[in-house]
């Protein structure tokens, strides 16, 4: 229906133009180029800052020939001599620059081979925009045969008087090595006198065009390209964000309407289960917050439609005393549950902690059946010997166990379940879209779903990554929390504060309290106990390059050395030691049999232990924000304060010691979610199915535009609400699914 969209490129722009852009851009259709936008605007009055420009990434610049000399090189071999042209450009910045206060590079040196044209046309004091990849030779900027386009004298700008020529912004193209910016924009200029753009259907409703005061499509597609003044292409950009913003909203709305419509099996309350027995014994009384979450979750259960909700809270909010209230309901009910933990440490942490919790309600016995007065657990990960999988596996296939607790292995296809009726998915934030579908697909009906996330998440992330489920919120911690006081430790500037690590340990030991000390690395040669995702990248040109990071086994040798813990207990905890091992050793620091405890993050999730109060992380760089948070709940969890020591060997300003001073600075766990998020890139938050495919214009940013996305999933609500499958909105039906990748848009038909 929108014909001239989907049109092939050579229709309107020729076949060679066509085939040019195939071949570069993989772009074939009008749509496709239209939606081809420029990444950014260079004023044309403005040269590049050269020291701002990244290295090794195509770029386009405007800058002023300084110099242009040729010499000839003699080839050996070659028949004819080689010319060598070398251009220096400058940005007449005099080598200041924003961003990199170090470099003071201002000029770049351009060197052509062969470069007959550019010997002809780059003289000294004109302005050209130049394209290709910036190199550094020795300790100067380089740029190798770029492509270039004289200013002045462009012929494409005839008709325009100099002043409006000045204010035409540049528009910068996503370049490649072969295709130039200007390239791009000359194709692009042809294809906007050519195609129909009135003949475009709108994905906008009429509706919130109006409201908004948007520019119509055909303006926005115009001015987006070929922009007049600077205050065109923000217009045109402001439409289309929000145009991309319904269509994903618009699409997430309809998913939940149809999760809404499906039939799943009704889990109610017996009131007099192994549930009501869980609640008399609970130690504690629950928070304000969980009880209302676990209203919600009771009630959802009992419907006769699939629950899809995501439960967020702050480290320590008590997440698991929830999900497991709700897969006792589930169990009570006759159903099974699956509680899925991101890596095989985590996933056995919580089987320890959960049985702990259900005390004498947990059975492990052989006898088959759901029991009336205890609820069997069991594991099933992917290193368990091949006996213990095999009964672990029929189990969860006899309905013998109520409760399966695993890592992705349970999305396998040999797993299968009696009567699965409810997921729980733990401490994920990188659990998808399409990994939530497949899990769905373990049972015959949907099951209900319940998604945990590490850290509480920004408003906008629940609302795109996890836009298709509801969203509940535990904002208060638990009573007689204390607070935790936390520190970044540099050692290169003042190495004697290793010492005084210890010396502080001491007089937390000596006052009857424990310490935690967590490493990166197990021993010599591992990569320790990282939860794949949470590990943050290694630091950038750090000096802690060659240095060997610090180890269990080697810190629980160096801490035997330390005066300062003469006398204290000190044992090693990680995810290679045997089972039986670790758990003895968690045992033994639970009942405070152990003084300090050196460990990888196996201690992230799962281990509690009200009596510890110190939190010590070695070359903590090494993790990321929500692991550090993570790791820092482990303290302050027994109404006394916590102390967490940040220890870095980084030097200060340091990118990765940023991320530190980050977390020392808040324990506010959205803040520090929404600063971990922002390092990552965009399409790794959103994961494929939602960063969108070649088609999208790829204007949003999940972080930057939120009030956007918030307007727009209200908008979406609202069109769904009142058109549940689009028959009255096809543009937008059909810009879903062009937005969507085809394995979504095939689950979207199927659902
Ligand atoms: P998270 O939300 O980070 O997953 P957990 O579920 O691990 O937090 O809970 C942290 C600790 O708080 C656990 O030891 C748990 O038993 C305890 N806890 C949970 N709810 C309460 C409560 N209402 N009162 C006191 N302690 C609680
Ligand atoms: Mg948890």
């Amino acid at each position: 229906m929108n014909a001239e969209f989907d049109l092939g490129l050579e229709r309107r722009i020729g076949k060679r133009s066509a085939a040019v852009i195939e071949k570069h851009l993989g772009i074939t259709t009008v749509g496709g180029l239209l939606n081809h936008v420029p990444r950014r605007y260079l004023d044309r009055g403005e040269l590049t800052p050269i020291a701002d420009l990244p290295m090794d990434e195509d770029v386009t610049l405007i800058a002023r020939v300084l110099s242009t000399n040729s010499r000839s090189i003699a080839k050996t071999q070659a028949r004819r001599a080689l010319q060598v042209t070398d251009v220096v450009i400058s940005d007449e910045s005099g080598g200041t620059s924003s961003s990199s206060p170090h470099m003071v590079a201002s000029t770049l040196k351009v060197t052509f081979f062969n470069g007959f044209r550019a010997k002809a046309e780059l003289l000294p004091g004109r302005r050209a925009m130049f394209s290709g990849k910036v190199t550094r030779f020795g300790g100067a900027l380089g740029l190798t045969n770029p492509d270039f386009q004289l200013f002045d004298d462009d012929p494409e700008m005839t008709g325009k008087t100099p002043e409006e020529l000045a204010a035409m912004p540049v528009p910068v193209y996503p370049a490649t090595a072969k295709l130039s910016s200007w390239s791009i924009q000359k194709v692009v200029a042809t294809l906007l006198e050519t195609v129909d753009l009135e003949t475009l259907t709108d994905p906008l409703p009429r509706d919130i065009t109006a409201r908004e005061k948007f520019l119509s499509l055909p303006e926005a597609y115009r001015l987006i390209h070929t922009p007049e003044t600077s205050a065109d292409w923000p217009r045109a950009q402001k439409r289309f964000r929000y145009q991309e913003a319904l269509v994903l909203q618009t699409a997430l709305a309809r998913r939940r309407a149809e999760h809404a419509g499906q039939e799943a099996t009704a889990r109610k309350p017996t009131g007099n289960g192994i549930l009501a027995a869980f609640d008399q014994r609970l130690p504690f009384t629950l928070t304000a917050g969980q009880l209302s979450v676990g209203k919600t979750l009771a009630a959802e259960l009992a419907r006769h439609h699939p629950m899809n909700r995501l439960l967020q809270g702050e480290v320590g909010s008590g997440k698991t005393i929830v999900a497991l209230r709700a897969m006792l309901q589930v169990v009570d009910a006759g159903g099974q549950s699956a509680l899925l933990a991101p890596t095989e440490v985590l996933a056995a942490q919580h089987a320890i902690s959960i049985r702990r919790t259900l005390g004498t309600l947990a059975r492990d016995g052989m006898l088959g059946g759901l029991s009336e007065d205890g609820v069997h657990l069991t594991l099933l990960t992917g290193s368990m010997s091949t006996a213990a999988k095999k009964q672990a596996l029929l189990d969860a296939a006899s309905g013998t166990a109520g409760i399966v607790i695993g890592t992705h292995a349970l999305l396998s296809e040999h797993v299968s379940f009696y009567d699965l009726g409810l997921i729980v998915v733990d401490e994920q934030h990188r659990f998808g879209v399409e990994q939530r579908d497949a899990l769905r697909a373990k049972a015959s009906q949907p099951p209900h779903l319940l998604v945990m996330t590490a850290t509480p998440i920004p408003r906008t992330v629940a609302m795109t990554v996890f836009g298709d489920l509801e969203t509940s919120v535990l904002d208060e911690l638990p009573a007689g929390r204390a607070p935790i006081t936390t520190h970044v430790v540099g050692l290169t500037e003042h190495p004697a504060w290793w010492d005084r690590i210890w010396t502080r340990a001491k007089e937390e030991i000596t006052a009857g309290h424990q310490v935690y000390v967590v490493c990166p690395r197990i021993g010599e040669d591992d990569d320790g106990d990282f939860s794949p995702g949470e590990a943050a990248p290694p630091p950038e040109g750090g000096s802690t390059g060659a240095r060997e990071l610090a180890s269990v086994t080697a810190v629980v040798e160096a801490l035997a050395l330390e005066p300062a813990l003469a006398g204290v207990r000190v044992a090693a905890l990680h995810g290679k030691q045997d089972p039986a091992l670790k758990a003895e050793t968690m045992a033994d620091f639970a009942a405070n049999k152990i003084n300090l405890l050196v460990s990888t993050t196996v201690i992230e999730v799962g281990v509690d232990v009200p009596n510890a109060t110190m939190m010590v992380l070695l070359d903590s760089d090494r993790f990321g924000i929500s692991q550090l948070h993570q790791l820092r709940g482990r303290v302050g969890r027994g109404g006394l304060p916590g102390t967490c020591l940040l220890v870095t060997t980084l030097e200060q300003g340091h990118p990765s010691r940023q991320r530190l001073d980050a977390v020392a600075a808040t324990t506010d766990g959205f803040e520090l979610s929404r600063r971990d998020l922002e390092m990552r890139r965009e399409g790794d938050i959103l994961g494929a199915s939602q960063s969108g495919g070649r088609s999208t214009l790829n204007l949003l940013r999940v972080l930057k535009h939120e009030s956007i996305i918030a307007d727009a999933r209200e908008d979406a609500q609202r069109i769904i609400g009142a058109d549940p499958n689009l028959s009255g909105h096809p543009a937008l039906a059909e810009a879903i699914n062009e937005y969507l990748n085809p394995e979504k848009e095939a689950f979207l038909e199927r659902g």
